[in-house]
């Protein structure tokens, strides 16, 4: 038996029982301190220089609405989302936070959409000399400069302008007229790997682009990048994921706080014997006598089917294993060396806490802690705490 995730004074705090209402499946604990505190732990690893805040993907799945205004609490100026949409979405409740927070789009100026960029005071990450032609072409109609992100690719090879775009522009300086450059930036493949080449080569291929960009602050960073030392800091930085709680080292402790916990209800135990089996195809089967609870959580909650016969579970701070197929809305525990009086109907079970977080379950998954968080689910009641 490993530790629990229940005894732990430090993020993800247990909210208390009475939060949790009976109709609630399930119950999704977002700890804003704890994303606060996270926030604070980057800055100061990225040597007190600004860091921007990402909320990508609903905040990496726990809430972007909720999530962002901690952040620009915390002195963030430049928040990221990946899409336009999100940013429309966002932009009023930035604009209540704070008079000025800049909100750029990363996956660029999609034709056709300028003037939903301007009118709403969003800035495009752009991507490509096509995004920039159309945004200088945007600000010539308008008869006023309008400033965007400018993202080179340093080898990543997944967005941004590949190496001849950059010479091109270099060469032609007046395509970037009338657009006022907030920021250059690239993005790092590689950065959770800090012994990988491919690092180096990146940093060598972002200086050499940044100089032949107009003079702009300069991001780079992601929140792995951060931890690479401070030849790869530049101006700004964009932590997403170590902000939510994913270790940004995974060759190391984690440096960052768990901001989530998730706890699901047991709905039935039962009794069961050799050789009887659990769930879908029949993939486990009772060794002997066995106490079998089923628990309302399931793939379309984001805990992954992939997950079948390897997760873990918390039954009152005691481990106890996944088994046989994870289904769409239940998962399975076998819960026979828990008192009957503890593993029983009504009883709230942790699937992730503090001492089994979004890395560990990820493990288990087969993927990252990314994955883990931006699926968690829409039926879970979200208590936010802090
Ligand atoms: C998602 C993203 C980030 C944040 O990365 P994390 O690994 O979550 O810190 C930063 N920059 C870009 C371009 C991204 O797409």
């Amino acid at each position: 038996m490993t530790t629990s995730p229940n005894n732990t004074d430090e993020g993800a705090g247990p909210a208390a029982e009475g939060q949790v209402p009976a109709r609630a499946s399930g119950a999704l604990v977002i700890d804003l301190q704890a994303v606060a505190e996270n926030y604070r732990r980057l800055r100061s690893a990225f040597l007190e220089k600004p860091l921007a805040a990402v909320v990508k993907a609903d905040g990496y799945g726990l809430g972007a609405e909720q999530i962002a205004p901690v952040l620009v609490k915390q002195g963030a100026r430049s928040v990221f989302v990946a899409q336009l949409d999100e940013a429309l979405a966002l932009r009023p409740l930035l604009d209540r936070c704070h008079p000025a927070v800049s909100l750029y789009v990363l996956n660029g100026l999609m034709p056709g959409t300028e003037a939903d960029f301007v009118e709403n005071n969003i800035l495009p990450v752009l991507n490509s000399l096509g995004e920039i032609d159309a945004w200088r072409e945007e600000a010539a109609r308008r008869g006023r400069a309008l400033a965007a992100a400018i993202q080179l690719d340093s080898g990543m090879n997944r967005l941004g302008l590949p190496q001849a775009e950059v010479t091109a522009l270099h060469a032609a300086p007046e395509r970037l007229e009338g657009i006022v450059p907030t920021l250059v930036m690239s993005h790092l493949a590689c950065a959770d790997e800090p012994d990988h080449p491919q690092n180096a080569e990146q940093l060598a291929a972002f200086r050499a682009a940044r100089e032949m960009l107009p003079m702009a602050p300069a991001s780079f960073c992601n929140s792995s990048g951060i931890f690479l030392g401070r030849d790869y800091h530049f101006d700004l930085a964009r932590p997403g994921a170590a902000v939510y709680g994913v270790n940004p080292t995974p060759e190391a402790a984690s440096p960052v706080l768990p901001v989530v916990r998730l706890r699901a209800r047991i709905l039935q135990v039962r009794a069961i014997d050799a050789p009887q089996s659990v769930g879908y195809g029949a993939t486990y089967r009772a060794a002997g006598p066995a106490r079998i609870a089923t628990v309302a959580a399931g793939y379309a909650d984001g805990y992954l089917r992939s997950i079948s016969g390897r997760g873990r579970a918390w039954v009152d701070g005691q481990e106890v294993p996944v088994v046989g197929r994870v289904s769409m809305d239940l998962l399975a525990l076998d819960v026979t060396e828990i008192a009957p009086d503890v593993a029983c109907a009504g009883r709230m079970v942790d699937l992730l806490g503090p001492g089994h977080g979004v890395d560990e379950l990820a493990q288990e998954a087969g993927t990252i802690g990314y994955e883990i968080l931006t699926a968690l689910g829409r039926r879970y009641h979200r208590i936010y705490s802090g």
